[in-house]
């Protein structure tokens, strides 16, 4: 600024200068002229800049107001103690700022689809709640919508974006006064009820309040749309004292809910929680079990009751985590039918038991039928036949000696499409049996249009055979309605003499059990192969 005031005034300088030496005066006055000059350019500046600093004093200010708005995130006023209009303009300007604030807040602290609060600002409800509650207790209520990106992607975003303002709407008509809502952004909402002192106030009422209401249809630019829900409780101090813990606690009671597929609401607890955790944890390593080579098959003889002879094998898969241990098929089977993993395993296994099996023959062990477990959702593949075919011809197994294990789970949806898919495969020579028989929905009326060739009496009732009258009752029952049927039976899980004399007096056809033997590797599978036929024949 000083540069600039001395450059505008460079002229005149200029001009007493060459005045004093035009004149031709003495060194002396013109050296008190220069200094004259130059105290008078100084003073000049001096006013000028006093000038500049007074006029820009409110911008600087509002500057440095803006600046600590945007880094603390706090507003201070500005100050109005200025002369004249600079005052009134300052004051204008706090009110503006305030306004802006109160803006950017409501956006910092609402869902603007449907003006709920939003996570953070819910967040610090409950820690107020919490600070005030005393030995009192809260409840937090985290719902989720059930597929609402299936909405999204096919009725478009507006219908899911309307959905979700609807779904608000009707959950503010089940709260009460002291309850807080809130949208927690996708299809989450949740909810804090801080009074929890009459019955009516329970969180399972109003669970179930929202849940009835929310499967009621909504009707949406002329659509109908179902929509589900799941809800996850979580319960100040028992299940968390901290905001946090309360969330994520509550997260894992809806990841619960989820588990059970329906309309529903679940109670976090830690039991749960373990389990979840086990749950994922299998989730993640059975993605790569297959790739890191960690499944193996065991095989458990069948033998014919008639002949003693080793008639069959059926194939178990084992599973062996590095991080895991020997997980049980029984556990980790249903998380990779839900997952789908069950495609790829479930193709390994055929594949590797029918090459095992054509391995066996061509090694001299007398041949047998090759059973393998079938799950539903693999009996749903549309190219089921094909990649049986398929594994046949790779493998060159004949097809005699391949078994399929069916349950009845995969009848309950379509029977006759299963009916359809059966007869498919039994045309081509392939053995059905129908596994567990006795535990599933069941049963008789759909059983003689089966197309099957054997029952395996599940090991539920074969366990309690010998002491209990109403399992020897449902066996004997199933034997005879099989033998009308003309179907082979097998009785699962012979453990004991007693068990076996039991259902070889009934007239079961096979036994399967650790009376004869455990699941085996293919190793010992073949040892047992060899020193079973000595034993037999030496009997
Ligand atoms: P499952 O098909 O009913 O197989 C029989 C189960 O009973 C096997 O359990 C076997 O080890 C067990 N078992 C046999 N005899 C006895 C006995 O005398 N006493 C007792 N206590 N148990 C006996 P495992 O191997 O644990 O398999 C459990 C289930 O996992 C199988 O039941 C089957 O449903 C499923 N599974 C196993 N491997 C496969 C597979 O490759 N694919 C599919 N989809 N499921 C499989
Ligand atoms: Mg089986
Ligand atoms: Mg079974």
């Amino acid at each position: 600024m000083l540069v600039a005031f001395i450059g505008t005034h460079i002229p005149l300088i200029v001009l007493i200068v060459d005045a004093a030496f035009s004149a031709k005066t003495s060194p002396k006055t013109i050296a008190s002229t220069l200094l004259i000059t130059l105290l008078a350019t100084l003073s000049g500046t001096a006013v000028t800049l006093y000038a500049l600093h007074h006029l820009l004093a409110p911008i600087v200010l509002t500057s440095k107001v803006l600046r600590r708005y945007l880094q603390f995130k706090q507003l201070t006023p500005l100050p109005t103690n200025f002369e004249d209009e600079v005052g009134t303009l300052m004051a204008d300007t706090n009110r503006t700022l305030q306004e802006l604030n109160e803006i950017i807040q409501h956006l910092t602290d609402y869902d603007s689809l449907t003006g709920l609060p939003k996570r953070k600002l819910f967040e610090t409800h409950i820690q107020q709640a919490i600070s005030n509650i005393g030995d009192r207790q809260l409840a937090l209520i985290v719902l989720d919508i059930d597929g609402l990106k299936n909405i999204n992607s096919t009725l478009g975003r507006t219908i899911g974006d309307l959905l979700l303002r609807k779904v608000a709407q009707r959950m503010i008509t089940h709260i009460t006064s002291g309850d807080i809502l809130a949208r927690f952004g996708g299809d989450e909402f949740a909810i804090l009820r801080v009074n929890l002192t009459r019955t009516s106030d329970s969180p399972v009422v109003l669970s179930n309040r929202l849940l009835e209401s929310l499967s009621e249809p909504f009707y949406l630019n002329r659509q109908t749309i179902h929509c589900a829900a799941k809800i996850g409780i979580t319960i100040y101090p028992f299940d968390g004292t901290s905001v946090d813990r309360l969330l994520q606690n509550a997260d894992t009671a809806i990841h619960q809910a989820k588990q059970q597929n329906l309309n529903t609401y679940q109670f976090y607890s830690p039991a749960i929680n373990a389990q979840l955790k086990r749950i994922l944890a299998i989730k993640e390593n059975l993605r790569y079990a297959l790739s890191r080579k960690e499944l193996s098959i065991y095989y458990q003889p069948r033998i014919e009751i008639a002949t003693g002879n080793l008639v069959a094998v059926e194939a178990l898969l084992r599973w062996r985590s590095p991080e895991l241990g020997v997980v049980s098929p029984a556990e980790f089977i249903p998380i990779a039918e839900e997952t789908n993993l069950i495609t790829s395993i479930g193709e390994w296994v055929l594949h590797n038991a029918c090459l095992q099996n054509k391995q066996w023959q061509q090694e001299g062990i007398a041949p047998m039928r090759m059973s393998v477990n079938l799950s539903a959702c693999q009996f749903k593949q549309a190219n089921l036949i094909e990649m049986v075919d398929r594994i046949l011809r790779d493998t060159d197994l004949d097809v005699a000696y391949l078994e399929l294990e069916i349950t009845e789970s995969l009848l309950v949806e379509d029977i006759e499409k299963a009916i359809a898919t059966l007869q498919k495969l039994q045309q081509k020579g392939i053995s059905i049996a129908l596994d567990d028989f006795g535990t599933g929905y069941s049963s008789l009326s759909y059983l003689q249009k089966l197309p099957i060739n054997t029952l395996k009496i599940d090991r539920s009732f074969v366990t309690n055979i010998a002491s209990n009258p109403s399992d020897a009752a449902i066996s004997k029952a199933i034997v005879s309605l099989a033998r009308s049927l003309e179907l082979n039976i097998t009785a699962e899980g012979v453990e004991t003499q007693e068990q076996l004399a039991y259902v070889q007096n009934q007239g079961c056809d096979e036994v399967q059990g650790y009376y004869f033997s455990r699941p085996l590797s293919s190793d010992r599978l073949k040892d047992f192969s060899a020193n079973y036929r000595l034993n037999s024949q030496n009997n």
